[in-house]
């Protein structure tokens, strides 16, 4: 007797990351796995009584997207802020927060973001009184655009305990009025920090919500299997109720912080291809954006040379534990010394016998140089990076004048990194930059600074698809579009190989599937 398929993708362009059979018409599935890839003769072969039938006239399929390096939940918590970006006036803000007020319990906290006041009509900063009109009861914390500067009201500075007498912190500031000496409820730099920490944890059931509403998000953009980077132990409950509750509509490998490993031995959960720990996160240097990744020299125009948040030796012996756990080490170095010390830890634990070091993976790591990239290639680490951060590092940032024309050459060598078989994978970062994978790609592929570090996309795909797999040890079942690998699959309005590369970012996701489940759908 013939197996009949569950479902059945037909006239499809299908890029299925699989060397040894690229394309494909058609894909059936069957008890959530791939059945059959091929034509669309071979596959209506398996078509039965029951099975689901799709007609892709001609869309792309790609295997579902991996998200490298996403943090869920404070995606989560951010979608429940108001987007202030488009505010054209004080007043016009003043209107949508009250309008929030309207459905927030009283004395729960509002927070915003994006406003930007030479774009107001009033051609001023806010102040906390005009917050106080629409909002006497409930705190409100409103971040500018840059994240550097916030306005407050009245009760959140009650709150905070935030009054005129508050010596202002280092590197921030306390705004006064000038004629009054009232405060006005702009706070700078690391003065946000004083409100910022009244505001109370949200609830297990508040986060949840949250994490529900991102995984919704997330699934919209094509992504069927993330690796969230876990900030809270609060998180993990979270997710362990949401798998239970069939809440979770992807993929999750976790990347937890190294100060986690005695805590999750009671972090069971019975499905581990929907969720498990798989990685855990040694922090070696802090970012570029605050100057804190360590560099051999200092940052240009400066004496700083960044910051190491642990030794050569602390991180051998973490990774080594991680190891003996059977759990992935994932270093976050981001400056060249830092790299350097994360190379050189896992250079001197290959003297030991045993160890299984492949795989372990350097996340960011931005600032390389040739020697670097040598020792990377002899190790076989992995490199997690994020396209999008990439763009801002050289925009937003102004990396060339940050770190000089030499240092800057180096800064995420993309196609440098391939062209020497180290395996790169990509991530959004997202809430710190846009969710959407696609939006990576383009970026990948369309770097403006030292163009000839640009990656093709088929290249690109990869670091989303195969190469993410790769880097969770999950190649055997995921990744590509082949026999017995799991249905997660991805249904693209376009060929992202076929549209001018400007293009690839507004390239629409028309379906998501997960284990052969339809996830969402706008095909009719
Ligand atoms: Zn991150």
């Amino acid at each position: 007797m013939v197996t009949s398929a569950d479902l059945a993708l037909m006239d499809g362009n299908i890029l299925t990351m699989n060397a040894s059979q690229p394309y494909a018409e058609a894909v059936a599935i069957k008890d959530g796995r791939i059945l059959k890839v091929g034509t669309n003769d071979a596959v209506s072969q398996l078509i039965g009584e029951n099975t689901k039938i799709i007609h892709l006239k001609g869309k792309t399929v790609v295997p579902g997207f991996i998200d490298a390096h996403i943090h869920v939940a404070d995606f989560g918590r951010l979608l429940g802020w108001l987007d202030l970006a488009a505010m054209a006036s004080i007043q016009e803000m003043q209107l949508t927060l009250k309008k929030r007020v309207e459905s927030t319990p009283k004395g729960k906290w509002i927070i915003g973001k994006g406003w930007d006041q030479t774009r107001f009509a009033e051609q001023r900063l806010p102040t906390r009184f005009d917050l106080d009109v629409a909002s006497p009861e409930n705190p409100v914390i409103f971040y500018h655009k840059l994240g550097q500067m916030c306005v407050v009201n009245s009760k959140a500075l009650e709150l905070a305990g935030v009054t005129k007498q508050t010596t202002k912190p280092a590197e921030g500031s306390i705004a006064k009025d000038t004629a009054t000496g009232e405060l006005t409820g702009i706070l700078q730099g690391t003065a946000m920090n004083l409100v910022w920490k009244a505001i109370p944890e949200p609830s297990e059931e508040e986060l949840a919500e949250a994490v529900a509403l991102a995984c919704g998000k997330i699934v919209k953009v094509g992504i069927t299997s993330v690796h969230w980077i876990v900030l809270s132990a609060a998180e993990l409950a979270v997710m362990q109720r949401l798998l239970a509750q069939n809440k979770l509509p992807m993929r999750v490998y976790l990347i937890i912080p190294a100060t986690f490993i005695d805590n999750v031995a009671d972090f069971k959960v019975n499905d581990n291809l929907s969720l498990r720990i798989g990685g855990v996160m040694i922090t070696v240097d802090g970012y570029l954006a605050s100057k804190t990744a360590a560099l051999f020299q200092p940052y240009n125009n400066g004496s700083e040379s960044g910051i190491m948040l642990c030794t050569r030796d602390e991180i051998v012996t973490v990774a080594s534990r991680i190891l003996k756990m059977n759990l992935q080490p994932v270093l976050h170095a981001m400056g060249d010394r830092a790299v350097d010390a994360a190379l050189t830890a896992i250079e001197q634990m290959s003297e030991e016998p045993l160890r299984k070091l492949e795989r372990i993976r350097i996340e960011h790591a931005a600032v390389l140089n040739k020697e670097l990239i040598d020792r990377m290639k002899k190790l076989g680490v992995v490199v997690s990076v994020q396209p999008l951060v990439i763009a801002s590092e050289f925009s937003a940032w102004s990396a060339l004048e940050n770190l000089g024309v030499e240092r800057a050459r180096w800064l995420y060598p993309l196609k440098t990194l391939l062209e020497n078989g180290i395996r790169v994978i990509g991530g959004s970062d997202c809430p710190m930059e846009p969710l959407n994978p696609l939006m990576g790609i383009q970026a990948a592929v369309l770097r403006e600074v030292f163009p000839e570090e640009n990656v093709t996309v088929e290249e690109a795909l990869r670091m989303y698809t195969v190469d993410a797999a790769y880097a969770a040890g999950e190649e055997n079942f995921k990744g590509s579009i082949e026999t017995g690998k799991l249905a997660d699959l991805t249904v693209l309005s376009h060929d992202p190989r076929r549209v001018h590369p400007t293009a690839i970012a507004n390239i629409a996701v028309q379906m998501t599937i997960v284990g052969g489940k339809i996830i969402c759908s706008k095909i009719t």
